[in-house]
């Protein structure tokens, strides 16, 4: 682990206790590097802290296990499943499933503490938690998906419940799947205490969670672009994946005249350069949630795909980027391109897009990054509104939920923007400080735990 020469005796301390327990684990390493890089300055004014910083970089509780499962042909297939329960320290465990080959103890991991600091900033009463799988839903047929997730549930179901974890979608696992998940969850629990959020408004779902993430990371935007006297109308925008976050981020754009200059996916990128209109953003949802196929299917008079690449190439200008596929698809090299063509803004839609040394090229050139703990915190934020509906048995409109989600967006947003003014730091660290000392005040509360 690459300790910044910057940091204080205590923090390389806790770092390099953390690393030699996990040595391996290198995306959960660059997530508590992040995180203890901007405590710093909290550190020298509350040394108290440092021994509760220690006990979380340690999660709860983490749960491996085997789900065993038939595939069409009629043969076994093993994959691993996984949860952790990182902190529950401000209310239950709550955090998504990610169903990618790329799941392994670091991923969920660094994804499960993340999910802490976002949980804290959103307001609401909700721990930190994070699962899934290295199962890869992509090119399974619907009842592989089906029974797939039906052993992973028979298995998941005796360690959540409706005050205990609750989990959710994240990469690989929207609509369908939690629609076989919480099939199963039901018929092992005999309950319908809505454990699991993202259900479909038939069944106990909420309005606006499907757009909750994308919606919240504009809505965080326009919080930093009125601290600037500035507006989002006509600014050009890269925005990188084309799933649930990209989808409704893209479209809340162009509702509000900004310009959306690209989507991608693992395959490639598609570049409109006078822009997405919201029919091209539907033709790029059929192709994700309907046909399941790649961008390459896209079909355009104005724009093109480009394939092998990431977005970030794409030959434009632009003020804002709006990373919204995966871990560390801004790395360096791409955060020098991003400057270069402009941008000035970052808001973080995907968890942990940024590498740290990214991170630290945008701030060294006056860019301001919106951290995904923050910026795309609308999706669990909805997640909390799910629950508070199921356990009162209500449902609210898409209006209430949209301005329920908009306040919270600005509430964040304060949070972090005040840290930030009174620690003199930037907003991503204004970010991890302010949900760090909700956490860490509820931990010291509750003694040693
Ligand atoms: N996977 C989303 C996230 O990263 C949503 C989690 C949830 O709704 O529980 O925050």
């Amino acid at each position: 682990l690459p300790v910044k020469a910057a940091a204080s005796a205590k923090v390389q301390e806790i770092l390099a206790k953390v690393s030699r327990r996990d040595p391996e684990q290198r995306e959960f390493l660059q997530a508590v590097e992040e995180v203890l890089m901007c405590l710093e300055p909290v550190l020298a004014k509350k040394p108290e802290y440092a021994s509760v910083i220690e006990r979380m970089c340690e999660p709860e509780r983490l749960i491996v296990f085997r789900v065993p499962w038939i595939d069409d042909a009629g043969h076994v297939q093993i994959n691993r499943g996984f949860r952790v329960q990182f902190n529950s320290a401000i209310g239950p465990f709550k955090g998504g499933l990610r169903f990618h080959p790329s799941v392994n103890v670091s991923i969920i991991k660094f994804l499960g503490f993340e999910q802490c600091f976002k949980n804290a900033l959103t307001t609401l009463p909700m721990g930190g938690g994070k699962g899934g799988s290295d199962f890869d839903p992509d090119g399974k047929s619907d009842n592989e998906v089906m029974r797939f997730c039906q052993s992973f549930m028979l298995e998941l179901a005796r360690h959540i419940g409706p005050q205990t974890d609750v989990p959710a979608g994240d990469i690989g696992v929207g609509a369908r799947e939690i629609g076989y998940l919480y099939g199963m969850y039901k018929r092992v629990q005999n309950e319908f205490t809505g454990t699991l959020t993202g259900k479909a408004i038939e069944w106990g779902g909420s309005n606006i969670r499907p757009e909750a993430t994308g919606y919240g990371a504009v809505y965080f935007g326009l919080e930093i672009l009125k601290e600037q006297n500035d507006t989002i109308k006509g600014k050009r925008c890269m925005v990188s994946g084309s799933g649930n976050v990209a989808q409704y981020a893209a479209k809340k754009l162009i509702e509000l005249g900004a310009v959306v200059l690209t989507m991608s996916d693992s395959t490639g990128y598609v570049y409109e350069p006078n822009g997405f209109t919201e029919a091209q953003i539907d033709q790029i949802m059929e192709i994700k949630n309907k046909t399941r196929t790649t961008l390459a299917a896209y079909k355009s008079e104005t724009g093109r795909y480009v394939a092998g690449e990431r977005c970030w190439n794409a030959p434009c200008n632009a003020d804002i980027a709006l990373p919204c596929a995966t871990q560390n698809e801004v790395e360096y090299e791409d955060a020098v391109k991003l400057v270069s063509k402009g941008v000035k803004l970052v808001l973080e839609g995907a968890n942990m897009p940024t590498t740290n040394d990214g991170i630290n090229f945008l701030h060294s050139k006056g860019c301001v990054l919106a951290p995904a703990k923050a910026c795309n915190a609308g999706g669990v934020a909805v997640s909390g509104l799910e629950m508070a509906q199921n356990a009162t048995m209500t449902t609210w409109s898409s209006e209430d939920v949209d301005e329920r989600l908009k306040s919270i967006m600005v509430d964040i947003h304060a949070a972090a923007s005040a840290a930030a003014k009174e620690y003199g730091v930037p907003l991503q660290a204004g970010a991890n400080i302010a949900g760090f000392e909700k956490i860490a005040r509820a931990m010291i509360a509750q003694g040693c735990v």
